[in-house]
């Protein structure tokens, strides 16, 4: 039952084209001088029956709000519908496979693409401190500069209004700048006065907030190479361009045109390949800086694989110690790079002939968990085949083109 007791608050933020409902409900709560679970209960997002000190906004909220939860939060803040849909993760989808529910077929379930799905960033938010710091306009000198939403997608690791990377963790603490033992959507959300633009992280070893500032200058903790930062510029350029609303309707996967959102599942796939066979693709990174970086990573995935056992009534190892994306936007940039440049292959057969080594190597891991990523759910057409394809298998080989083309896809060089 709708709450007719929930009043319109002031309109007094509009939210930009590119902000989070976290950052949003951050952000309103700090302009009106109240705590953002005070703001959850009164525009209906949280039931305001709940006790003060215990109200936890649910973390599902950032993804999608029911027709109800939207249509009270929409008229309580005096936004459009379509204003409150903006500030939702779920329809980024429709750029971005790992969110499409169409693509991952039906073995995944809503619920399921939230809680277990690496692949968006729920619990840690990466950022821009210059995003941040604000535009200069009144209301961003008191409260800050917008949340992104796009901050929580992994392929998402450079700001181009900024031309810079982007950071994870807080430069003072080193926890996630919005670590919640409660698994909420907003850590201390019951405190009201703390700025949108600082870690809300509790202080190791203290009960009080971190509160390190993680706008403006000085934030940054090892600056990247000028080398290092155009590289991975660039490639943000070639995925906000995919990701954009009106960006292409497909992308190339080994030669063939596949849809715009599915290429970032097969990124996904590859990335994961790429990790689980590290140093196999080490060549392809587009830096020593970079690759060095990788190189650290790669071992701790490893080990962490190492120590890992089959969990209960399954077979095979867990693939995520592989396949989940690097919390760090650095080390992401550095593989989505290599992915990208496997992806770009001309055609099937040099797709393949690039793969083939990467593949080989997996047998050396462990066979089942690269099969695992080599035939991963909502993977495109082009990619199935040439990461399923066997070179011993002759005459399939031969005819991967006259497969993928016979799925309805077409290539990327056709006029
Ligand atoms: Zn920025
Ligand atoms: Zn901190």
């Amino acid at each position: 039952m709708p709450d007719a007791s929930l009043r319109p608050l002031p309109r007094s933020l509009d939210p930009l084209e590119d902000e989070s409902l976290h950052g949003y409900l951050l952000r309103l709560a700090h302009r009106l001088g109240t705590s953002p679970a005070e703001i959850a209960a009164r525009t209906g997002l949280v039931p305001a029956t709940v006790d003060r000190g215990t109200r936890r906004i649910p973390m599902g909220l950032l993804r999608n709000l029911d027709d109800q939860r939207l249509g009270v939060l929409a008229r309580t803040t005096n936004l459009t519908p379509e204003e409150v849909r903006r500030l939702l993760t779920a329809p980024l989808g429709s750029r971005y496979g790992p969110l499409n529910s169409s693509l991952l077929a039906k073995t995944r379930t809503l619920a399921g693409m939230l809680h277990n799905n690496s692949w968006i960033l729920t619990r840690a938010t990466r950022y821009c401190p210059t995003c941040l710091a604000g535009n200069g306009s009144e209301v961003e000198e008191r409260h800050g500069g917008a949340w992104r939403r796009s901050w929580r997608l992994p392929p998402v690791f450079a700001c181009l209004r900024h031309e810079r990377l982007l950071l994870n963790g807080c430069p003072h603490c080193g926890q996630d700048v919005n670590t919640t033992r409660t698994g909420g959507l907003i850590a201390r959300g019951h405190e009201a006065g703390l700025h949108p633009a600082r870690c809300r992280a509790t202080a190791p070893g203290t009960r009080t907030v971190c509160g390190a500032r993680l706008a403006g200058a000085g934030v940054d903790r090892a600056p990247q190479s000028p080398a290092t930062v155009a590289a991975l510029l660039r490639l943000q350029y070639h995925f906000d361009n995919l990701l954009a609303p009106d960006g292409p309707t497909w992308a190339g996967s080994f030669g063939w045109r596949i849809p715009a959102a599915q290429y970032f599942i097969d990124l996904r796939a590859l990335s994961g390949l790429i990790f689980m066979t590290w140093p196999q693709a080490r060549d392809l990174t587009e830096t020593t800086a970079l690759a060095a970086l990788v190189d650290r990573e790669a071992a701790r995935r490893h080990v962490a694989f190492a120590k890992s056992r089959a969990p209960i009534g399954k077979q095979r190892r867990a693939s995520h110690h592989f396949s989940d994306p690097s919390a760090d936007p650095v080390v992401a940039g550095a593989v989505f790079g290599i992915a990208a440049r496997l992806l770009s292959a001309p055609d099937e057969t040099a797709g393949h002939e690039a793969m083939a080594p990467i593949i080989a190597r997996t047998r050396g891991v462990e066979n089942v968990v690269g099969y695992q990523l080599r035939a991963l759910n909502g993977l495109s057409r082009s990619a199935s085949v040439v990461l399923l394809a066997v070179r011993q298998d002759k005459g399939a080989f031969a005819r991967m083109g006259q497969r993928i083309q016979a799925q309805g896809l077409s290539r990327v060089d056709t006029a």
